[in-house]
């Protein structure tokens, strides 16, 4: 078959955070980019827009103001991080990153996924280089010599496009990465994250907590509630929470009621962060761990999720996702490959493969230390922590890896528009 009318530079299958991320990445570069996505932005099943929030290191809000949206993002509300508590139920060993420490305004940012979507998708719909079909699922692909040969199903239509390179950001457990045959190794964690929003009666001041457990971290990241406030809010007082519960456990905590809830929470992290008040109904989220060693070939390469996907113990996936993002965008727009080679896939390969290996094992050894009763091992992560509180090196390469800061730069993360 020779390329169809219907031919585009690039095609995007997967309008997620990432997917759409790379989207206005690729807007003013003069490149034909199609953008399928099956769930339309404001339906209550959209998966990647959801009621979530996530934290964004400081490499990412510079992606997000390298591409000009930055404002728009803080002004629908950003929670700054300006520091961070780690400690371990029942141990000796604690530490306090401080972005005093790093030497920035704030360590991250805390920002419901539905806000990030609103920014991206409005930016999306008012750029002329980028065609959307929304709802619609890309549903087959197939390499060939010249170009990716991509089936969409679009309602009770079925059509068929030809793109110089198939993007696949289609989120954990690709469909698409398994038909273009990349080797995709899952490990399910038999965790879940079980989500809130919960209230207590002290202001946070903008600390986030990481607590570990023997079942699983509990995390508290410092929550916005009034989305219009740029100074102090008056009302500082939420924390988004991400409880990693074993499987076993997840259906028995969700059927709490809510004054149940908030009290196993409070005598599971104590009161550090004051006394919880309330909670916001809760959800759950399954817990997996994918890892692809070679996410690009010929004509096509995985994006997100789809190429990685991460425990949420140190909030890193989206951060992940979007180092990807400002390398493809670099690849594609500056580095004069030919779009969809052999060479752009080994170049994307080379960039990335270290930083997803290094997030993923961190992440994964985070899990295995800190889930581990035995005296040894309990030990070890005490003094792991102490050590991180006194020695200043350690403290170092923690906040960079915390900021998102030690992986290779690329002009995107350190804050620079592509041309
Ligand atoms: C509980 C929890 C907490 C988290 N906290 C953080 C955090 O604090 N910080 C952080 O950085 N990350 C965090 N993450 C990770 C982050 O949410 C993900 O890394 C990120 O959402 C991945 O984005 P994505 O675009 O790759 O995939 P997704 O968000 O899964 O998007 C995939 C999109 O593709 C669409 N799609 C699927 N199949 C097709 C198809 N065939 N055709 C067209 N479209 C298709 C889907 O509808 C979806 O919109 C967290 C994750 C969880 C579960």
């Amino acid at each position: 078959m020779t390329p169809s009318s219907r031919h585009y530079d690039i095609v995007i299958a997967g309008g997620g955070l990432c997917g759409a991320s790379l989207a206005c990445a690729l807007s003013k570069g003069g490149k034909r980019v199609l953008v399928v996505e099956s769930v339309a932005l404001d339906s209550d099943v959209q998966p990647a827009y959801d009621e979530r929030t996530v934290a964004l290191t400081y490499s990412s809000r510079n992606v997000f103001s390298a591409l000009g949206m930055w404002g728009e993002i803080e002004q629908v509300g950003a929670q700054p991080i300006h520091d961070i508590h780690v400690s371990s139920r029942g141990g000796f060993g604690q530490t306090h990153l401080s972005c005093h420490d790093a030497g920035q305004e704030a360590l991250g940012y805390v920002i419901p996924v539905r806000n990030i979507g609103r920014v991206l998708w409005e930016a999306l719909s008012q750029s002329e280089a980028i065609e959307i079909q929304c709802p619609a699922s890309v549903v087959n692909a197939r390499v060939e010599q010249a170009y990716c040969q991509i089936d969409i199903v679009h309602g009770s239509e079925a059509g068929r496009v030809t793109a110089e390179l198939l993007v696949v950001a289609d989120g954990g457990r690709s469909r698409l990465a398994q038909i273009l045959g990349y080797a995709v190794s899952t490990k399910p964690y038999e965790q879940s994250a079980i989500l809130s929003i919960v209230r207590t009666d002290q202001p946070h001041h903008g600390r986030a907590y990481e607590r570990f457990l023997e079942d699983g971290p509990i995390a508290l990241l410092p929550h916005r509630i009034n989305r219009k406030s740029r100074g102090p809010d008056a009302d500082a007082c939420h924390f988004a929470m991400v409880w990693t519960t074993r499987n076993a456990d997840v259906r028995q905590r969700l059927s709490l009621n809510d004054e149940a809830f908030v009290d196993l929470l409070q005598s599971a992290f104590g009161d550090r962060a004051g006394s919880f008040a309330d909670a916001s109904p809760r959800k759950s989220y399954p817990l997996s761990r994918i890892r692809v060693d070679c996410p690009a070939m010929k004509r096509s390469v995985l994006l997100g999720n789809a190429a990685h996907t991460v425990h949420p113990v140190a909030g890193q996936g989206f951060n992940l996702g979007l180092r990807d993002v400002a390398c493809l965008a670099y690849l594609i727009s500056e580095s004069g490959l030919v779009l969809g080679s052999t060479e752009m896939a080994r170049e994307y390969v080379r960039f990335r493969r270290r930083d997803a290996w290094a997030v993923e094992s961190f992440t994964h050894t985070l899990i295995q230390a800190f889930s581990n009763s035995m005296a040894p091992v309990s030990w070890a992560r005490n003094a792991f922590l102490l050590a991180i509180e006194h020695l200043l090196p350690a403290k170092r390469m923690l906040l960079k890896r915390t900021m998102g800061l030690n992986a290779m730069p690329q002009k995107l993360t350190s804050g620079i528009p592509i041309q």
